[in-house]
């Protein structure tokens, strides 16, 4: 499959797990705040019945004489009352009506039931259709027949010489209880497309970016293997062609041999050592451990390469010298393997890129709780554009010097892999400064 189609497809994979993941939650949330508004209106809806409910039973048993009788004086206080088998008393002015002035306001009704359960008298905006049946229950929540819900609440009422007069009943319509939740379930629904949309867009977005790190690995390993690739067929178009022209000779002298065999050895030597800087890239990337690293002595480290290539830089006319700035030695919790690697890679480089008559000097230092080891030549220098890119893998400023563009890409991930860093400075012309800085062990 395509890769970059395999990429999207994952992206979208990703992108609607995290949009159903995130409805999901917004759902439990959205259904847990419904609930909560739900109860938080009902508990103010039942404190507010019984607060009305409390002044009115306080209010009319002061009033109360006889059981199951209601006084004159209770049929002027309250608005619209009604008494069974009377003719309804209207409304009348009455000073005292202000307490009970939330009847009219709160869609309340009253019904007043004697000892056994006979209903005596309604007040209040009585309910048409809701079962006058008598139950001592405190809380009920009633149906009318056109299916409106009404929630009332039952007191036990005593006259005055604190006989049981009977039983009042104040109870309210649901009704705006009702289109309180209609309006609260319309805005989430008329809301959830709104919110579905802003989701997926967000995991769409989230998607990209989780994706993003790994599209920029998979290229780099992309261009790394095409890289790898395009260095390997070099060397080893060099030996088909040497053999095939050895082939087609009619007749071959043993000198002619021995010069086929030589130049098959350098072009197989130069593939080897190709396969072992990549493999030793690949080991770089993966090696975490530190239990195989050892104390190393960098000014021994040092003074074995100078050592090393000492003949080499007397060839090439160059002076090579080491400048330790401080007495006493520093050590490194290292591989020391790897960190040969790392300084030849170096020294080698700025012999290379140094003029006859130049001068390369390898310093050590200690920063802090840093090893500083510098390399300094007096060599042809970098460009500013270049030495951004010198440490890529494969990469060469001027692709005819024979080199695999291998050598700072290897020197940088030992680099990182002991938790150091390696930084250049450069000027055209007048040298170079690579700078190496690793956590050292305690002197
Ligand atoms: P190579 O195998 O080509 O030397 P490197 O990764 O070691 O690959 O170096 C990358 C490029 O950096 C080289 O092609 C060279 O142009 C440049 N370079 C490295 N070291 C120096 C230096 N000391 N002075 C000038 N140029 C350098």
């Amino acid at each position: 499959m395509n890769q970059n189609k395999l990429f999207a497809q994952t992206r979208l994979r990703l992108a609607l797990s995290y949009a159903l993941i995130l409805a999901l939650i917004l759902t439990i949330c959205g259904f847990g705040i419904y609930r909560a508004f739900y109860h938080a209106y009902w508990v103010t809806l039942d404190r507010e019945l019984e607060s009305v409910a409390g002044t009115l039973h306080d209010s009319i048993e002061l009033k109360l004489q006889q059981p199951g009788q209601l006084e004159p004086i209770i049929q002027q206080i309250l608005p619209n009352i009604c008494v069974v088998n009377t003719s309804c008393i209207q409304e009348q002015s009455n000073p005292k009506r202000h307490i009970l002035s939330a009847i009219n306001q709160g869609n309340y009704y009253l019904r007043f039931f004697d000892n056994s359960g006979r209903l005596i008298a309604i007040a209040g905006t009585d309910p048409e259709g809701l079962p006058l049946v008598f139950n001592k229950q405190l809380w009920q929540t009633l149906k009318d027949h056109k299916g409106n819900l009404y929630h009332q609440i039952s007191l036990v009422l005593h006259t005055k010489d604190n006989r049981d007069w009977g039983y009042i009943q104040i109870g309210r319509s649901l009704t705006d209880f009702k289109s309180y939740l209609v309006v609260i379930k319309l805005t989430s629904i008329l809301g959830l497309p709104i919110v579905l949309l802003l989701v997926s867009v967000a995991s769409w977005w989230l998607a990209g970016l989780a994706m993003q790190p790994i599209y920029r690995s998979y290229k780099q390993i992309q261009e790394f293997t095409a890289d790898a690739a395009h260095e390997l067929r070099t060397p080893l178009a060099a030996t088909q062609a040497t053999v095939e022209s050895a082939l087609l000779m009619p007749q071959l002298e043993d000198i002619e041999i021995r010069e086929t065999l030589r130049t098959l050895q350098r072009q197989n030597q130069r593939l080897t050592t190709l396969v072992t800087d990549l493999l030793l890239l690949t080991r770089l990337d993966h090696q975490h451990s530190r239990t195989q690293r050892h104390i190393c002595c960098l000014n021994e480290i040092i003074n074995d390469l100078i050592e090393e290539f000492a003949a080499l830089a007397i060839a090439s006319q160059i002076q090579l010298i080491s400048d330790f700035r401080i007495s006493t030695p520093i050590n490194i919790c290292a591989y020391e393997e790897q960190l040969y690697r790392l300084l030849s890679n170096l020294i080698i480089n700025a012999i290379q890129y140094t003029p006859q008559g130049g001068k390369i000097v390898v310093s050590l230092n200690r920063s802090y709780h840093y090893a500083v080891i510098q390399i300094q030549d007096t060599g042809i220098g970098i460009s500013d554009q270049e030495q951004m890119r010198i440490f890529d893998r494969f990469y060469r400023v001027n692709s005819g010097t024979g080199g695999s563009g291998l050598g700072l890409a290897i020197a940088q991930a030992i680099v990182q892999a002991h938790h150091g860093s390696l930084t250049v400075q450069s000027q055209l012309q007048k040298g170079s400064i690579f700078t190496i800085k690793l956590p050292c062990v305690k002197a």
